[in-house]
């Protein structure tokens, strides 16, 4: 089932663990803060991460050392 996500980019701490789990689904700004980039999403949790994608981003939710990668059913707003 695809899933939406989005950094809570307060309490971000900016390790690079996500990115290295899921490249194709974080990046990081200028501050080496995380952020949702998959399909263009910026970070808004409106854009569907596909079932073939869910194994790497929940590696990288396992992987956040302040857990603040967000993940939910539907679209954030
Ligand atoms: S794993 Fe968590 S704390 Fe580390 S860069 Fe990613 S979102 Fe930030």
């Amino acid at each position: 089932m695809a899933t939406y996500s989005v950094v809570d980019k307060g309490e971000c701490i900016a390790c690079g663990s996500c990115g290295s789990a899921a490249p194709e689904i974080f990046e990081y700004d200028g501050e080496g803060l995380a952020e949702v980039i998959f399909e263009g999403d910026n970070n808004k949790g409106v854009t569907a991460i596909p079932e073939n994608l869910q194994e790497e981003l929940q590696e990288a939710i396992d992987s956040c050392p302040t857990e603040c990668i967000k993940v939910q059913d539907a679209p954030f707003n």
